[in-house]
Parts: C-alpha cells; structure tokens; sequence
C-alpha cells in the first residue's frame, strides 16, 4: 500500500510518502481502506519525536474509511459499510477498560501515537475500535469528529460535570478542541466566551453559537471576563493553551469554579497562588482524550445533526508536507483532512 511513514523525527521534510507493506489482518479484526484522516497537533509532536514512538512510523489518529475485510471472529460488520475509527489503543481487558474508563488503561494511546495511525491506504484495528457511520456524513466530515470531539465531551462532561446555564469560557476557538468545546457546552445551554486570535476566527466562533469573543491579542481576558459576568467570573474553564493563558484562566473562575486542562499548547510551566486556590475553593482538573463511552455519547449528537464537525482545508495525501506546514502555523478554523 501507499503510506507516509517517518524514518526519524524532525521537521516537515521527513514524512516520506512511499510504498509500506500491507497490514495483516488478524482474525478479531476489522480492514479498513482509509478514505479520510483529520490532523491533529499530535501529528507534530510525533513527528518532531516523542517517547515510545518505534520507527519507521505512521502518523495520523482521525480515521474515516470503508471495510474491505471483516475477520473471521467479529461479528456485526460488513464489507463496504462507511465507518470512522475510534482514536484510541486499549487493552480492552484490564479493570479500567472494564469499567469503561480506557483512557486510564495501561496500555491506553492515541492511534498514530505509540500504534500506527491513518496516514495510509489500508488499516487492521480491533473491531471493537470501528464505528458505523451514517450517509449524511461524508468521511472529511466523518474524520473531523473523533480525538477533538471526544476531548471536549470528556472535559466537560465526564470531569467538569457542565450543568445546564453555567458559564464556560473556551480557550482558543480556533482550534478543534475549541470548536468542539463550544458546541458541547452550547448543547448544555451554557453561556459561552470564547478566546481566539484574530476578529476572523471569533465571527465564526460567534457562529458555531459562543455569546461574546475576546481577542486574547488585543484584550486582557481575565478583564473582559470580568466585565461580562458582571464582576462574578465563570463557572468552567476549558483549557489547553498552557503556560501563556494560564495566569488569565485561573482569574476568570469564579468562587467554586473549575478549571480543566487537555494541553499545554505554549508551554508546560505554569504556577499558581495556592492561596488564590484555597481561598476561592477552585478545583484544577486534567483531561486525556476519553472514553469509548463518552465518544458514543457525543456521536449520538454528532449524527443526530447537533453537534457540527468544522473542516478547514483538505490535502491529498501525497502533499502531507505542506499539510504540516500549513498546521503549524496555526491560520485555520477547523480541522486539516488528508485524502486518499
Ligand atoms: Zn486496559
């Protein structure tokens, strides 16, 4: 098969497209002929070189696709039926992955991060991995829904536990995760402040259904978040910025008010006045992707037509090297889709 694979980490030039050796399909597994696979910022720090990566390597965790071959233990799927791959690698055995929480397994990744991704014609996943997808969605739509989608159900559901009118202000709008963010905590009738770099990206966000947009270039978050809750600051913060916002973020919540992280975007440092903490009871949370319950949850509302993936730009596979450049200098609203 065709794939782009990574021989050693570094920068764009070293994603090879080239001829890989098909995957063997073993017999709990399902083939899927890769139709559409979404970016993500992982790709980038894989590709720049992460621990536990074993190469040559192939990128890419958004998978959307059509079967071609169905192995000879799993039941409940055919050839040609239109499918999306959940973005994760468990072991579907251990007590955490029996209680549903697969993100907290020992063995849990990210497709594309220690386990081969997408960025390739063909793909053997465990059946339990392969989602049915409707016909009106179409696999650009399809691959733009998983890791970001599931990100922001978790944060906001499965850890910061969104209430119906609360206030959430979203970090960074632009990216996936934020776009996410918006919808989900829109579909909890939330008021929504959303942050972005640029009047571009805040219009859209405006769009996607944020109530008010702070330009966190030209304004100081913390006051403006100030001004619009009347001085009370906000019941939830979604965050994956990092080091450069994180000061801002902690002085947005209000007494009770919750903060929760999937990133570090600018940086992994960030400091806080434990008195700030106690006195104001705030609660700090950390989030990793999430679980196969909270991706069905949030594909439930996915293709029922509420929750609306957001594609930017897409490149044949073959020009992946502009893809990454094109990502990492971070102009786009929505998600960055290779096609084969
Ligand atoms: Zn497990």
């Amino acid at each position: 098969m065709k794939a782009v694979r990574i021989h050693e980490f570094g920068g764009p030039e070293v994603l090879r497209y080239e001829d890989a050796p098909d995957p063997k399909l073993r017999k709990d597994q399902v083939l899927v002929r890769v139709k559409a696979c979404a970016m993500n910022h992982l790709d980038v720090w894989v590709r720049k070189g992460l621990p536990g990566v074993s190469l040559p390597h192939i990128l890419g965790s958004d998978v959307a696709g059509e079967i071609v071959e169905v192995g000879e233990y799993v039941n409940g799927f055919e050839t040609g039926q239109r499918v999306l791959l959940a973005p994760m690698h468990f072991c579907n055995h251990c007590a955490k992955c029996m209680a549903g929480l697969q993100n907290q397994c020992p063995e849990f990744s990210v497709l594309g991060n220690r386990v081969d991704g997408g960025n390739c014609e063909l793909v053997a996943v465990p059946a339990e991995i392969v989602i049915p997808i409707p016909d009106t969605l179409d696999f650009n739509q399809a691959a733009s829904v998983p890791l970001v989608f599931v990100t922001a159900w978790h944060m906001l559901v499965g850890r910061a536990a969104i209430r119906p009118g609360q206030t959430v202000l979203v970090l960074g709008a632009g990216s996936g995760v934020g776009i996410a963010a918006i919808q989900v905590a829109k579909l909890f009738h939330a008021r929504v402040i959303a942050t972005a770099g640029n009047e571009e990206k805040l219009e859209r966000a405006r769009r996607l259904g944020a109530d008010h947009g702070i330009n966190h270039y030209k304004q100081k978050i913390s006051e403006e978040v100030r001004t619009l809750t009347n001085k009370e600051g906000v019941d939830i913060v979604v965050e994956h910025v990092g080091e450069a916002t994180w000061e801002h973020s902690v002085k947005c919540l209000k007494p009770g008010g919750i903060l929760v992280t999937c990133g570090a975007t600018t940086g992994a440092k960030a400091g806080i006045d434990l008195r700030f903490l106690y006195s104001r009871q705030l609660t700090l949370l950390g989030s990793y992707m999430g679980t196969m319950g909270d991706l069905s949850a949030v594909l439930g509302h996915v293709f029922a037509g509420r929750l609306k993936p957001v594609v930017d730009h897409t490149f044949p596979l073959e020009d992946i090297r502009a893809a990454h450049e094109y990502l990492e200098k971070s102009q786009m609203f929505g998600k960055i889709v290779l096609n084969l």
